[in-house]
């Protein structure tokens, strides 16, 4: 019995996890499988019923599951209230609570949405990659940090990139364990001209690429990467990097497939993992059918992948979603004369009735 805790959240959170609910219960059907889901409110939701965004009993369930499928967080309706009661916080101590180290945020151009990318079509076409982002250290956790005031009253504020071996080679572990399920290559990106850090990154991961013979091992600068990333994207499979490089690189990444809408993400720890789509709540839209709920679907078909190495039954909803798009269907984000207009829940329901064994 595979255990997931379901947290769905705000805004659109609830319409996009229940289209990717339906999905899991539809692979559970078709491939007799045994998945318990158990729900809980968390975010602004959790905050209205129980006055904290994430209450132990959530945290609990999601310590005792396997994983955690997780909508978006957040509203104007929590805006003014403060900071460490703030929806978005519910987030963060997940994420350190179930030891999430390793985030995966892949960006591909589907054939049928090339016209999203704000990038030329030759250049766009065949874009598939995944950008491994460690996410636990690196300059965004590193001490010391401050501001401070010297002696003349000038002010001076200062981070610190700090990485470990450990920290190095459990991320580098998990982008060539990536790697082999993919294209098997990795393309590891630093600033090792410059930073220290960026030194010990790059031995350790070619260290840890030793015992990966069957995965293709390459170095880049980052901001190489972040100009390679916009003229010849296709050459990506696996990118792996630092925690600030990722947060910087992954948005870019996900600009080229053109739709917020459909970027799925994983948050992986050793034992544990947390999949979410990319989008927030969306108040704009929250609550009308009208959000695509295809980035949750594919969080779905990462969990089926990550946390239960259910491989071929991730790449037939990958498959139901390339079809249903490949037919012409698309929601309003999506939507372009000559396609047809559906609302999140018909969307849902195409995906599911393309589900084959
Ligand atoms: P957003 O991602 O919610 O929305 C940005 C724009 O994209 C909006 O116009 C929205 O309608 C559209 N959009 C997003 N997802 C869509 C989908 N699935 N289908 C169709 N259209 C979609 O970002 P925002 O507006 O900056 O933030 C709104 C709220 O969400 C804020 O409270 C923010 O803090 C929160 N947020 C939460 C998360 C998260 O839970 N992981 C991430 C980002 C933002």
């Amino acid at each position: 019995m595979y255990k997931i805790a379901v947290l769905p959240g705000d805004g659109i959170g609830p319409e996009v996890i229940r289209e990717a609910v339906k999905i899991v219960r539809r692979v559970a059907e078709i491939f007799h499988l045994g998945f318990e889901l158990k729900e809980a409110p968390v975010g602004g939701a959790s905050i209205d019923q129980f006055g904290t965004p994430l209450t132990d009993e959530a945290l609990k369930l999601a310590r005792d599951s396997d994983c955690v499928l997780l909508g978006a967080v957040g509203g104007p309706k929590w805006e003014k209230v403060e900071y460490e009661k703030r929806p978005e916080q519910a987030l963060l101590t997940l994420r350190r609570e179930l030891g999430a180290f390793a985030n995966l945020r892949p960006a591909r151009v589907y054939p049928g949405l090339l016209e999203a990318s704000p990038l030329k079509k030759e250049v766009a076409e065949g874009t598939d990659l995944v950008v491994v982002r460690e996410l636990t250290g690196g300059i965004y956790f590193g001490k010391p940090k401050g501001i401070e005031r010297e002696a003349g009253g000038e002010e001076r504020a200062f981070n610190t990139e700090v990485y470990s071996t450990s920290e190095i080679k459990r991320i580098a572990v998990k982008a060539f364990d990536l790697a082999r399920r993919r294209r098997r290559k990795v393309t590891s990106v630093d600033k090792a001209n410059i930073l220290e850090s960026s030194i010990l990154w790059r031995r350790v991961v070619s260290e840890v690429g030793k015992s990966y013979p069957d995965v293709k091992l390459e170095h880049l600068y980052v901001d190489n990467c972040a100009m390679q990333l916009v003229s010849n994207p296709r050459q990506f499979d696996v990118i792996l990097t630092t925690n600030l490089f990722g947060d910087i690189l992954s948005d870019e990444a996900a600009v080229v497939t053109g739709s917020i809408g459909m970027l799925p993400s994983a948050s992986l720890g050793n034992h544990h993992a947390i999949y979410e789509p990319v989008h927030g709540s969306a108040p704009d839209i929250a609550g009308q059918n009208k959000a695509n709920p295809l980035a949750a679907i594919l969080s779905a078909a990462m969990m089926l992948e990550s946390t239960f190495q259910l491989y071929d039954v991730a790449r037939e909803v990958e498959k139901a979603v390339e079809t249903v798009l490949g037919e012409g269907y698309r929601t309003a984000d999506l939507h372009r004369p000559g396609t047809k207009l559906v609302g999140c829940l018909e969307m849902g329901s195409l995906v599911e009735g393309h589900i084959r064994k």
